[in-house]
């Protein structure tokens, strides 16, 4: 539907994605589908928790071998889990091409866990034949309505672009299905308040929209992107920086805010206000680091004035 939206609006660009770098885009995923409540060993009462999330490491430790099993929890103890496998594209799991193959790196992989009781031969074949997916680079569009002829007199049509349509990117700060609610849920208000008049709705909707929409792709970028392990050394840098910003909220709280990772999690902020004190803090920080610097090079300078006066 964009991109038809984008064939008759080509000359404004305004359904055309602009496409915004990460390091998780272009990650690869599988998703393998495992019992509920599975055995985590031989013995009869070790079984997992639906409420627990679970990251099951494997035995390579090696870039291109190692994987891991990502669970998230369930409410629901007798619903189906499923586990993500994301990992590079030039990863030795993405070469295997039959069950056997498969069935084989699972086990040499996980040697910890009852793996036949947890992943059955059936799911194992379907897993190696599915195509998996692949994380996008972050993108919107900031054409979100098109309107054609006149809707409100029942002669034309809108089309409203909604969810992943107009903003998608990696799933790193689990923010898709809630962004895309926030679209329906601000639509329906203004609906309401225009009394379902679209013509006169929809352009309040898209401004209204345009600038979350962007902080919410830079949040995506900046978050949490380095959690798959991509870099070990970015990894710790990431973990270095969202500690220094978690512990100065505590005891600065009047001068910083907690990371944007932590922020995401309040409703009660737009992702334009997260994006604003995150900006906020990285400021202060850079401002307090650069004086810092300065005072420690006006230190030196004046040990060595000193010393050769
Ligand atoms: C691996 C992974 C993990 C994720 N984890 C999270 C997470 O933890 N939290 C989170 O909030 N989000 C997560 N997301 C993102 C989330 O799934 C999406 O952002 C969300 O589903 C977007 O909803 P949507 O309705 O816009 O699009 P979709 O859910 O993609 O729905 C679009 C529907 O339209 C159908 N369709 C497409 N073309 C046509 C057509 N021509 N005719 C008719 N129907 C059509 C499709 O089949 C699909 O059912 C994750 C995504 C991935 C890939």
């Amino acid at each position: 539907m964009r991109k038809t939206l984008h064939k008759i609006e080509e000359k404004s660009q305004l359904f055309m994605m602009k496409q915004c770098p990460s390091p998780s885009a272009g990650l690869r995923y599988k998703v393998l589908t495992i019992p509920p409540q599975f055995p985590l060993s031989e013995e009869e009462k070790d079984i997992s928790i639906s409420t627990m999330t679970y990251a099951i490491r494997s035995n390579f430790k090696e870039k291109k071998k190692a994987i891991s099993l990502g669970l998230l929890p369930f409410k629901n103890k007798n619903q189906t889990r499923t586990a993500n496998i994301i990992t590079y594209p030039d990863h030795q799991i993405w070469q295997l091409k039959t069950p056997e193959e498969v069935a084989k790196y699972f086990d040499k992989s996980f040697p910890q866990i009852p793996l036949e009781k947890i992943i059955l031969s059936e799911e194992i074949s379907r897993f190696t034949f599915s195509k998996g997916g692949e994380f996008p680079n972050p993108q919107f569009c900031s054409g979100v309505y098109k309107i054609l002829g006149e809707p409100d007199n029942n002669q034309g049509t809108a089309v409203i672009l909604l969810g992943d349509a107009v903003h998608c990117f990696p799933p790193d700060i689990g923010q898709g299905v809630n962004s895309a609610l926030e679209d329906i849920y601000i639509l329906q208000e203004i609906l309401e308040e225009t009394e379902d008049n679209l013509s006169q709705g929809l352009p309040i909707y898209q401004n209204k929209r345009q600038d979350d929409i962007k902080a919410l792709i830079r949040l995506v970028q900046i978050s949490y992107p380095w959690q798959y392990n991509q870099d070990p050394w970015q990894t710790k840098l990431w973990s270095v920086n969202f500690f220094i910003r978690l512990l100065l909220s505590r005891f600065l709280p009047f001068m910083f805010s907690p990371h944007s990772f932590v922020l995401i999690q309040n409703h009660n902020l737009s992702y334009s206000e997260i994006l604003a004190k995150s900006n906020r803090n990285t400021t202060i920080l850079l401002t307090l680091s650069s004086l810092v610097i300065i005072l420690i090079l006006f230190f030196v300078g004046w040990q060595i004035f000193i010393l050769y006066r």
